[in-house]
């Protein structure tokens, strides 16, 4: 049996989404732009999904703007914001973003040479440094609501009122991709003028996501064409996604508080188990920083690599904060940011939950991870000795 434990990667599709969606893959197939009574069913549908999903995020149907997914939004935050490509920017104003966002929002503020900024051992953003950086030159500020690696959650509202102080022309972005299952983003994020999220991390399908635009944010389109969503994305919509993402954020947020709970006495007998069975095993970040779902611990002489094959072996599924780049793996940007040094970097695991773990899956972790762990220092000892 899969214990699968890799729910900030993605999601399984929810029941009801799945339910919800169906009659838009099948009968419904209409282009929501088109004028008889397919596409109007089709546009009603996109429509219901967009109040839906507003409600949601703290906004109005207009400001909700549905893409292709958290990557995409994130895009259209940073380069829709400063007008800019890929590599240049075009009109002035520069970004501004903290070291541990996801390579979505990172790789396009560094493209146009944009300013990062520091965060702590716990990985949350340095308030003084991010005053350094500011001014009134700034055009975007993009700091993420809840890491993708460590859970940590970023002090938005300080975030925000910095902004506010010193960057007076800047728009602030949040991507709320991972917080959305575990945070009341609706609440939080009304400091923020852009917020992305993408369905795959709370039981949609993946390719789907939306950034809200707050009416006072104005942002050029990445692309142009059909003049969908109101000219900030053309392209026909993917009507089936849209309304599965709608029903699995209903489904989501009707359960959130239940689950964080559930999820949290999960997530912390599975920390405790492995932390006291597993000499060398240390915790990245207190429990009170983070989202409810995210165990993420380093391994002192461990290569991630070879325990997560070890663990798939037991039908464990997890990830680790290290990249392949150019065939050598490598502690993640986060975790360097942080300050976890190389060396243990090397021996990061992600363990996160979801609506779908149970008891039996982390009972199933806690067995496996200490042997795997101990099986692999034990051939690296045979191997040098
Ligand atoms: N932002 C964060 C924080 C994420 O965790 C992810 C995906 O892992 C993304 C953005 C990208 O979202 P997508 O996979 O929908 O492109």
């Amino acid at each position: 049996m899969a214990h699968y434990l890799d729910h900030a990667a993605s999601t399984p599709l929810r029941p009801l989404a799945l339910e919800a969606m169906m009659p838009f893959l099948t009968s419904q197939f209409g282009n929501p732009s088109g004028a008889h009574r397919l596409a109007r069913d089709a546009n009603k549908a996109l429509d219901e999904s967009r109040e839906a999903m507003a409600a949601f995020l703290g906004a109005q149907p207009g400001e909700v703007v549905f893409t292709g997914g958290g990557t995409e939004a994130d895009n259209m935050a940073v380069f829709g914001t400063l007008e800019a490509r890929p590599g240049r920017a075009l009109v002035p104003g520069r970004a501004v973003c903290s070291a541990v966002e996801h390579h979505a929002v990172l790789e396009p503020v560094e493209s146009v040479g944009g300013s990062i900024v520091s965060v702590d051992a716990t990985g949350r953003i340095e308030l003084d440094a991010l005053a350094d950086a500011l001014g009134p030159d700034v055009g975007l500020v993009s700091v993420m609501l809840a890491n993708n690696e460590t859970g940590v959650i970023q002090p938005l509202a300080d975030v925000a009122a910095l902004v506010r102080e010193l960057a007076p022309n800047a728009l602030l972005h949040t991507d709320a991709v991972q917080a959305f299952s575990w945070i009341d983003v609706a609440s939080v994020s009304s400091v923020a003028d852009l917020v992305s999220i993408s369905a795959h991390k709370f039981g949609g399908t993946q390719g789907v996501g939306a950034l809200v635009i707050r009416r006072s944010a104005k942002l050029s389109a990445r692309t142009i064409g059909g003049g969908q969503e109101r000219g900030r994305r053309s392209g026909t919509q993917n009507v089936a996604g849209i309304v599965a993402m709608a029903a699995a954020a209903a489904d989501m947020v009707a359960n959130r508080q239940d689950e964080i709970t559930r999820i949290s006495g999960l997530r912390d007998r599975l920390l405790d188990g492995i932390l006291s069975s597993v000499p060398g095993s240390i915790e990245t970040s207190p429990r009170s920083a983070k989202t409810a779902n995210i165990a993420h611990l380093c391994f002192e002489d461990i290569e991630s690599e070879s325990l997560l094959f070890l663990l798939e072996r037991s039908e464990v599924y997890a990830s680790a904060a290290a990249s392949c780049s150019s065939g050598a793996m490598e502690p993640s940007h986060v975790l360097a940011a942080m300050g976890i040094p190389r060396a243990l970097g090397f021996g990061s695991l992600r363990l996160s939950l979801g609506y779908t773990t149970t008891e039996a899956d982390i009972e199933a972790a806690l067995h496996a991870i200490p042997l795997a762990v101990r099986q692999l220092r034990e051939s690296a000892e045979a191997y040098r000795g």
